[in-house]
C-alpha cells in the first residue's frame, strides 16, 4: 500500500535498522524501543494485522512466529525469555496498520500490560 509506513520500509523508501529479511518476512528495530531488545517482525506483503495475515495465509502466520524465534536467538534473549505482542485494532493499541509482531526482551517485563 502506497500510504503505509511499513510498506515504505519494505520498499526501502524509509530507512530501518534491519536484522532479518527473507522474501516473505522482515524484522527491524523499533524506532522507540520499550525494552533493551525491541524488534518488529512484519510480512513483506501488506496485511492489516497479524491475525488477518494468519487467516489469509496460514504459512505466513507460521513464518512470522519462526522469524520472531530467530530474532530472539540472534538478539540473545531466547534463553532469558521474551514477549511477543501483536497489538490488534483500536482497543489493542495498534497504531501502524501493517501486521507486525513486537519482540520484546532484555529485561523482566511486567504483566498485565496497561
Ligand atoms: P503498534 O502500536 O503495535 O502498532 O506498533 C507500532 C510500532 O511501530 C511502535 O512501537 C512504533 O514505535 C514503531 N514505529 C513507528 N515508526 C517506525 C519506524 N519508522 N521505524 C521503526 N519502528 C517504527
Ligand atoms: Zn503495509
Amino acid at each position: 500500500m502506497s500510504d503505509c509506513l511499513f510498506c515504505a520500509i519494505v520498499r526501502g523508501d524509509i530507512p530501518a535498522d534491519v536484522v532479518l529479511r527473507t522474501d516473505r518476512v522482515m524484522a527491524f528495530r523499533d524506532i522507540t524501543p520499550q525494552a533493551p531488545v525491541h524488534v518488529l517482525v512484519i510480512p513483506v506483503d501488506h496485511h492489516p494485522d497479524v491475525p488477518s495475515a494468519a487467516l489469509a495465509d496460514p504459512v505466513l502466520g507460521a513464518e512470522l512466529l519462526q522469524a520472531a524465534a530467530q530474532v530472539a536467538v540472534a538478539e540473545g534473549v531466547a534463553d532469558t525469555g521474551y514477549r511477543l505482542v501483536a497489538n490488534t485494532g483500536s482497543h489493542g493499541g495498534q497504531t501502524v496498520h501493517h501486521a507486525h509482531l513486537h519482540v520484546l526482551g532484555g529485561r523482566g517485563l511486567t504483566w498485565p500490560p496497561g
